[in-house]
Protein backbone atom coordinates (compact mmCIF):
# COMPACT_ATOMS: atom_id res chain seq x y z
CA UNK A 1 0.00 0.00 0.00
CA UNK A 2 1.04 3.64 -0.86
CA UNK A 3 2.21 5.28 2.55
CA UNK A 4 1.37 8.36 3.16
CA UNK A 5 4.22 10.34 4.92
CA UNK A 6 3.47 12.85 7.42
CA UNK A 7 6.84 12.81 9.77
CA UNK A 8 8.01 15.75 10.95
CA UNK A 9 11.40 15.21 10.49
CA UNK A 10 13.14 13.73 9.03
CA UNK A 11 10.53 13.94 6.50
CA UNK A 12 9.53 12.93 3.11
CA UNK A 13 11.76 14.15 0.29
CA UNK A 14 10.85 14.28 -3.14
CA UNK A 15 11.26 10.65 -5.16
CA UNK A 16 13.42 11.69 -7.59
CA UNK A 17 16.32 13.16 -4.76
CA UNK A 18 16.49 9.60 -3.23
CA UNK A 19 16.93 8.39 -6.73
CA UNK A 20 19.79 10.20 -7.74
CA UNK A 21 21.48 9.88 -4.12
CA UNK A 22 20.84 6.07 -4.45
CA UNK A 23 22.65 6.29 -7.79
CA UNK A 24 25.01 8.66 -6.48
CA UNK A 25 25.92 6.60 -3.66
CA UNK A 26 26.45 3.42 -5.87
CA UNK A 27 28.75 5.90 -8.48
CA UNK A 28 28.78 9.17 -8.85
CA UNK A 29 28.59 10.48 -12.75
CA UNK A 30 30.81 7.88 -14.21
CA UNK A 31 33.83 8.10 -12.00
CA UNK A 32 33.74 4.37 -11.04
CA UNK A 33 33.91 5.85 -7.03
CA UNK A 34 30.94 6.55 -5.16
CA UNK A 35 29.66 9.85 -3.77
CA UNK A 36 30.65 8.86 0.09
CA UNK A 37 34.30 8.09 -0.63
CA UNK A 38 35.50 10.82 -2.34
CA UNK A 39 37.20 13.90 -1.42
CA UNK A 40 35.53 16.67 -0.12
CA UNK A 41 38.16 18.65 -2.10
CA UNK A 42 37.96 16.68 -5.25
CA UNK A 43 36.92 18.57 -8.16
CA UNK A 44 33.36 16.40 -8.44
CA UNK A 45 32.66 17.49 -4.91
CA UNK A 46 33.53 21.22 -5.14
CA UNK A 47 31.07 21.22 -8.40
CA UNK A 48 28.61 19.97 -6.06
CA UNK A 49 28.90 22.11 -3.12
CA UNK A 50 29.04 25.53 -5.54
CA UNK A 51 26.04 24.22 -7.37
CA UNK A 52 24.38 23.58 -4.00
CA UNK A 53 25.23 26.97 -2.66
CA UNK A 54 24.09 28.99 -5.97
CA UNK A 55 20.80 27.36 -5.74
CA UNK A 56 20.34 28.73 -2.45
CA UNK A 57 21.09 32.22 -3.33
CA UNK A 58 18.88 31.96 -6.65
CA UNK A 59 15.93 29.87 -4.65
CA UNK A 60 15.86 32.87 -1.87
CA UNK A 61 16.71 35.74 -3.94
CA UNK A 62 19.79 35.79 -1.61
CA UNK A 63 21.26 39.44 -1.82
CA UNK A 64 25.10 40.58 -2.07
CA UNK A 65 27.18 40.54 1.31
CA UNK A 66 25.55 37.26 2.50
CA UNK A 67 26.91 33.88 2.71
CA UNK A 68 25.77 30.59 2.34
CA UNK A 69 27.00 27.76 4.67
CA UNK A 70 26.70 23.77 5.24
CA UNK A 71 27.41 23.20 8.39
CA UNK A 72 26.79 20.19 11.01
CA UNK A 73 25.98 20.36 14.35
CA UNK A 74 22.18 20.61 13.63
CA UNK A 75 19.75 23.65 14.39
CA UNK A 76 20.39 22.90 18.12
CA UNK A 77 24.20 23.69 17.70
CA UNK A 78 23.34 26.99 16.19
CA UNK A 79 21.17 28.01 19.48
CA UNK A 80 24.82 28.58 20.65
CA UNK A 81 26.72 29.39 17.76
CA UNK A 82 24.82 32.58 17.14
CA UNK A 83 25.51 33.61 20.81
CA UNK A 84 29.12 33.16 20.51
CA UNK A 85 29.12 35.45 17.25
CA UNK A 86 26.78 38.15 18.13
CA UNK A 87 25.89 38.36 22.12
CA UNK A 88 27.66 41.19 23.63
CA UNK A 89 25.35 42.46 26.46
CA UNK A 90 21.86 41.86 26.00
CA UNK A 91 19.56 39.87 23.60
CA UNK A 92 15.61 39.48 23.15
CA UNK A 93 13.96 36.30 22.23
CA UNK A 94 10.39 35.34 21.33
CA UNK A 95 9.33 32.30 23.27
CA UNK A 96 7.14 30.36 20.70
CA UNK A 97 7.87 26.65 21.30
CA UNK A 98 10.23 24.05 22.73
CA UNK A 99 12.58 24.86 20.56
CA UNK A 100 12.58 28.71 21.13
CA UNK A 101 13.09 27.93 24.70
CA UNK A 102 15.72 25.69 24.18
CA UNK A 103 17.25 28.57 22.07
CA UNK A 104 16.93 31.46 24.87
CA UNK A 105 18.53 28.19 27.87
CA UNK A 106 21.62 28.51 25.42
CA UNK A 107 21.56 32.41 25.13
CA UNK A 108 21.39 32.84 28.99
CA UNK A 109 24.83 31.23 29.37
CA UNK A 110 25.97 34.52 27.58
CA UNK A 111 24.72 37.04 29.28
CA UNK A 112 21.44 38.84 29.89
CA UNK A 113 18.35 37.76 27.93
CA UNK A 114 15.02 40.21 27.01
CA UNK A 115 11.70 37.13 26.29
CA UNK A 116 9.79 40.00 25.13
CA UNK A 117 6.74 37.72 24.94
CA UNK A 118 6.02 34.07 25.17
CA UNK A 119 2.98 31.83 24.43
CA UNK A 120 3.62 29.24 27.19
CA UNK A 121 0.36 30.11 29.07
CA UNK A 122 -1.42 28.67 26.01
CA UNK A 123 0.52 25.67 25.15
CA UNK A 124 2.33 27.39 22.61
CA UNK A 125 -1.01 27.91 20.21
CA UNK A 126 -0.41 30.91 19.31
CA UNK A 127 2.60 33.67 17.99
CA UNK A 128 2.03 36.23 21.13
CA UNK A 129 2.29 40.48 20.25
CA UNK A 130 5.25 41.69 21.15
CA UNK A 131 7.62 44.72 20.71
CA UNK A 132 11.18 44.73 19.41
CA UNK A 133 13.60 46.60 22.50
CA UNK A 134 16.18 49.15 20.82
CA UNK A 135 18.76 47.92 22.95
CA UNK A 136 20.05 44.64 22.51
CA UNK A 137 22.48 42.83 19.87
CA UNK A 138 20.11 41.01 18.17
CA UNK A 139 16.31 39.55 17.92
CA UNK A 140 16.11 35.90 17.20
CA UNK A 141 12.72 34.07 16.48
CA UNK A 142 11.36 30.96 15.54
CA UNK A 143 9.63 31.43 12.25
CA UNK A 144 7.59 27.91 12.33
CA UNK A 145 7.28 26.25 15.81
CA UNK A 146 7.16 22.34 14.47
CA UNK A 147 5.60 20.77 17.56
CA UNK A 148 2.13 23.28 17.91
CA UNK A 149 1.97 24.07 14.06
CA UNK A 150 2.07 27.69 14.44
CA UNK A 151 3.78 30.07 12.38
CA UNK A 152 5.37 33.78 11.51
CA UNK A 153 4.28 34.02 8.15
CA UNK A 154 5.78 37.26 7.16
CA UNK A 155 8.76 38.86 7.15
CA UNK A 156 8.71 41.12 10.44
CA UNK A 157 10.65 44.73 10.40
CA UNK A 158 13.08 44.71 13.20
CA UNK A 159 15.20 47.52 14.73
CA UNK A 160 18.21 45.35 15.89
CA UNK A 161 19.70 42.47 13.93
CA UNK A 162 17.29 39.92 13.18
CA UNK A 163 17.68 36.61 13.68
CA UNK A 164 15.29 33.14 12.46
CA UNK A 165 15.48 29.63 13.09
CA UNK A 166 13.23 28.28 9.97
CA UNK A 167 14.39 24.89 10.30
CA UNK A 168 10.83 23.56 9.51
CA UNK A 169 9.71 26.30 6.80
CA UNK A 170 12.58 27.46 5.21
CA UNK A 171 12.07 27.52 0.93
CA UNK A 172 8.59 26.68 1.98
CA UNK A 173 7.70 30.51 1.12
CA UNK A 174 9.23 33.25 -0.27
CA UNK A 175 11.71 34.78 2.40
CA UNK A 176 13.02 38.46 1.91
CA UNK A 177 16.65 37.83 3.39
CA UNK A 178 18.03 41.68 3.51
CA UNK A 179 15.46 41.55 6.72
CA UNK A 180 17.31 39.16 8.44
CA UNK A 181 20.98 39.38 9.80
CA UNK A 182 20.90 35.62 10.31
CA UNK A 183 18.78 32.46 9.09
CA UNK A 184 19.75 29.07 10.36
CA UNK A 185 18.17 25.32 10.16
CA UNK A 186 18.53 21.49 10.23
CA UNK A 187 17.94 20.49 6.66
CA UNK A 188 15.84 17.50 7.90
CA UNK A 189 12.26 19.27 7.36
CA UNK A 190 12.57 20.89 4.25
CA UNK A 191 15.52 21.07 2.33
CA UNK A 192 17.12 17.62 2.59
CA UNK A 193 18.18 14.74 5.37
CA UNK A 194 19.74 14.99 8.74
CA UNK A 195 23.28 15.92 9.46
CA UNK A 196 23.30 19.11 7.16
CA UNK A 197 22.99 22.39 8.77
CA UNK A 198 22.41 25.75 6.47
CA UNK A 199 23.23 29.15 7.70
CA UNK A 200 22.94 32.17 5.46
CA UNK A 201 24.46 35.37 7.49
CA UNK A 202 25.18 39.05 6.12
CA UNK A 203 29.10 38.81 6.41
CA UNK A 204 28.84 42.44 7.92
CA UNK A 205 27.39 41.39 11.37
CA UNK A 206 30.06 39.33 12.22
CA UNK A 207 33.76 40.13 14.48
CA UNK A 208 31.63 42.76 16.49
CA UNK A 209 32.07 40.75 19.73
CA UNK A 210 34.75 41.02 22.00
CA UNK A 211 35.23 37.21 23.20
CA UNK A 212 37.62 34.77 21.61
CA UNK A 213 36.21 32.27 19.33
CA UNK A 214 37.13 28.66 18.82
CA UNK A 215 37.76 28.40 14.97
CA UNK A 216 35.09 25.65 14.55
CA UNK A 217 32.22 27.71 16.47
CA UNK A 218 33.55 31.22 14.01
CA UNK A 219 31.33 31.63 11.21
CA UNK A 220 33.89 33.81 9.79
CA UNK A 221 36.06 30.27 9.49
CA UNK A 222 33.70 28.72 7.40
CA UNK A 223 33.24 31.60 5.42
CA UNK A 224 36.63 31.79 4.21
CA UNK A 225 36.92 28.09 4.09
CA UNK A 226 33.37 27.64 1.61
CA UNK A 227 32.47 25.15 4.38
CA UNK A 228 35.20 23.00 4.00
CA UNK A 229 37.30 24.16 7.16
CA UNK A 230 36.50 20.50 8.12
CA UNK A 231 35.20 17.59 6.18
CA UNK A 232 31.19 18.58 5.34
CA UNK A 233 28.35 15.97 5.20
CA UNK A 234 28.80 15.26 1.98
CA UNK A 235 26.12 12.53 1.27
CA UNK A 236 23.69 15.31 3.02
CA UNK A 237 24.53 18.45 0.74
CA UNK A 238 24.23 15.96 -1.95
CA UNK A 239 20.70 15.01 -1.27
CA UNK A 240 19.96 18.74 -0.33
CA UNK A 241 20.89 19.33 -3.90
CA UNK A 242 19.02 17.22 -5.49
CA UNK A 243 16.05 18.27 -3.24
CA UNK A 244 16.63 21.39 -4.65
CA UNK A 245 17.17 21.04 -8.39
CA UNK A 246 13.56 19.16 -7.98
CA UNK A 247 12.25 22.65 -6.17
CA UNK A 248 13.35 25.10 -9.10
CA UNK A 249 12.64 22.15 -11.38
CA UNK A 250 8.45 22.67 -9.86
CA UNK A 251 9.14 26.58 -10.49
CA UNK A 252 10.91 27.83 -7.33
CA UNK A 253 9.39 28.71 -4.05
CA UNK A 254 7.45 30.80 -5.31
CA UNK A 255 5.37 28.02 -7.01
CA UNK A 256 6.41 25.89 -3.91
CA UNK A 257 4.44 28.29 -1.53
CA UNK A 258 1.00 28.22 -3.90
CA UNK A 259 1.24 24.11 -3.84
CA UNK A 260 1.74 24.68 0.13
CA UNK A 261 -0.82 26.86 0.31
CA UNK A 262 -3.97 24.67 -1.35
CA UNK A 263 -2.55 21.49 0.44
CA UNK A 264 -3.14 23.16 4.19
CA UNK A 265 -6.12 24.84 3.04
CA UNK A 266 -7.61 21.53 2.12
CA UNK A 267 -7.18 20.08 5.24
CA UNK A 268 -7.78 23.19 7.30
CA UNK A 269 -11.04 23.17 5.98
CA UNK A 270 -11.75 19.48 6.64
CA UNK A 271 -11.02 20.33 10.00
CA UNK A 272 -12.76 22.81 10.56
CA UNK A 273 -16.19 21.21 8.68
CA UNK A 274 -15.90 17.85 10.25
CA UNK A 275 -17.20 18.12 13.46
CA UNK A 276 -15.09 15.54 14.77
CA UNK A 277 -12.30 17.49 14.62
CA UNK A 278 -10.92 20.79 15.92
CA UNK A 279 -7.62 22.75 15.14
CA UNK A 280 -5.03 23.59 18.38
CA UNK A 281 -4.07 26.69 16.49
CA UNK A 282 -5.67 30.30 16.50
CA UNK A 283 -6.56 30.57 13.01
CA UNK A 284 -4.16 34.00 12.69
CA UNK A 285 -0.95 31.81 14.12
CA UNK A 286 -1.50 28.70 12.18
CA UNK A 287 1.37 27.00 10.33
CA UNK A 288 1.21 25.74 6.26
CA UNK A 289 3.61 22.89 7.26
CA UNK A 290 2.88 21.61 10.50
CA UNK A 291 -1.04 21.21 10.89
CA UNK A 292 -1.70 19.87 14.56
CA UNK A 293 -5.46 18.74 15.15
CA UNK A 294 -7.27 16.83 17.70
CA UNK A 295 -10.68 15.03 18.13
CA UNK A 296 -12.91 17.27 19.49
CA UNK A 297 -14.69 17.31 22.99
CA UNK A 298 -16.71 15.03 23.36
CA UNK A 299 -15.37 12.43 20.97
CA UNK A 300 -12.17 12.68 22.90
CA UNK A 301 -11.99 9.18 23.20
CA UNK A 302 -11.84 8.26 19.65
CA UNK A 303 -8.43 8.75 19.49
CA UNK A 304 -6.49 5.96 19.60
CA UNK A 305 -9.40 4.43 17.13
CA UNK A 306 -8.78 7.28 14.40
CA UNK A 307 -5.16 6.43 14.27
CA UNK A 308 -5.66 2.70 13.81
CA UNK A 309 -8.74 3.92 10.93
CA UNK A 310 -5.86 6.11 9.38
CA UNK A 311 -2.90 4.11 9.46
CA UNK A 312 -4.91 0.97 8.09
CA UNK A 313 -5.36 3.46 5.16
CA UNK A 314 -1.54 3.93 4.70
CA UNK A 315 -0.98 7.04 7.17
CA UNK A 316 2.36 7.45 8.95
CA UNK A 317 3.81 10.31 11.10
CA UNK A 318 0.44 11.83 12.31
CA UNK A 319 0.68 11.53 16.02
CA UNK A 320 0.56 14.52 17.56
CA UNK A 321 4.28 15.56 19.74
CA UNK A 322 3.58 14.11 23.18
CA UNK A 323 3.23 17.49 24.49
CA UNK A 324 0.21 18.52 22.23
CA UNK A 325 -1.58 15.29 21.46
CA UNK A 326 -3.85 14.33 19.25
CA UNK A 327 -2.80 14.66 15.44
CA UNK A 328 -0.10 16.69 13.89
CA UNK A 329 0.21 16.28 9.81
CA UNK A 330 3.35 17.87 8.47
CA UNK A 331 3.13 18.86 5.26
CA UNK A 332 6.49 20.03 3.90
CA UNK A 333 7.15 21.04 0.85
CA UNK A 334 7.61 17.32 -0.81
CA UNK A 335 4.49 15.72 0.37
CA UNK A 336 2.25 15.98 -2.52
CA UNK A 337 -1.22 17.36 -2.21
CA UNK A 338 -2.69 13.59 -2.92
CA UNK A 339 -1.59 12.30 0.15
CA UNK A 340 -3.43 15.51 2.19
CA UNK A 341 -6.42 14.56 0.40
CA UNK A 342 -6.15 11.23 1.28
CA UNK A 343 -6.07 12.23 4.82
CA UNK A 344 -9.05 14.53 4.35
CA UNK A 345 -10.68 11.41 2.77
CA UNK A 346 -10.27 9.75 5.64
CA UNK A 347 -11.27 11.68 7.93
CA UNK A 348 -14.87 11.93 6.44
CA UNK A 349 -14.82 7.88 6.06
CA UNK A 350 -14.24 8.35 9.86
CA UNK A 351 -17.08 10.85 10.07
CA UNK A 352 -19.55 8.79 7.73
CA UNK A 353 -18.69 5.11 9.73
CA UNK A 354 -19.52 6.91 13.06
CA UNK A 355 -23.13 8.01 11.69
CA UNK A 356 -23.39 10.42 14.97
CA UNK A 357 -24.53 13.84 12.46
C1 LIG B 1 13.76 20.27 14.50
C2 LIG B 1 13.96 21.65 14.92
C3 LIG B 1 15.13 22.05 15.60
C4 LIG B 1 16.22 21.08 15.97
O1 LIG B 1 16.95 20.73 14.89
P1 LIG B 1 18.22 19.76 15.01
O2 LIG B 1 18.78 19.83 13.63
O3 LIG B 1 17.69 18.42 15.37
O4 LIG B 1 19.11 20.30 16.05
C5 LIG B 1 15.27 23.38 15.90
N1 LIG B 1 14.32 24.29 15.60
C6 LIG B 1 13.18 23.93 14.97
C7 LIG B 1 12.17 24.98 14.64
C8 LIG B 1 12.97 22.61 14.61
O5 LIG B 1 11.84 22.26 13.97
Amino acid sequence: MKKHNFNAGPCILPKIALENTAKAVLELDNIGMSLIEISHRSKEFEAIIEETKNLWKELLNIPDGYHVLFLGGGASLQFCMVPFNLFEKKAAYLETGVWASKAIKEAKLFGEVNVVASSKDKNFTYIPKYEIPKDVDYFHITTNNTIYGTEIRNDIDSPVLLVADMSSDIMSRLVDVKKYGLIYGGAQKNVGPAGVTFVIVRENILGKVSRTLPSMLDYRTHIKEGSMFNTPPCFAIYTMRETLRWLKGLGGVKEMQKMNEAKANLLYNEIERNPLFTGTAEKDSRSLMNICFVMAEPYKNMEDEFMDFAKKRGMVGIKGHRSVGGFRASCYNALPIESVQALVDCMKEFEKEKALF
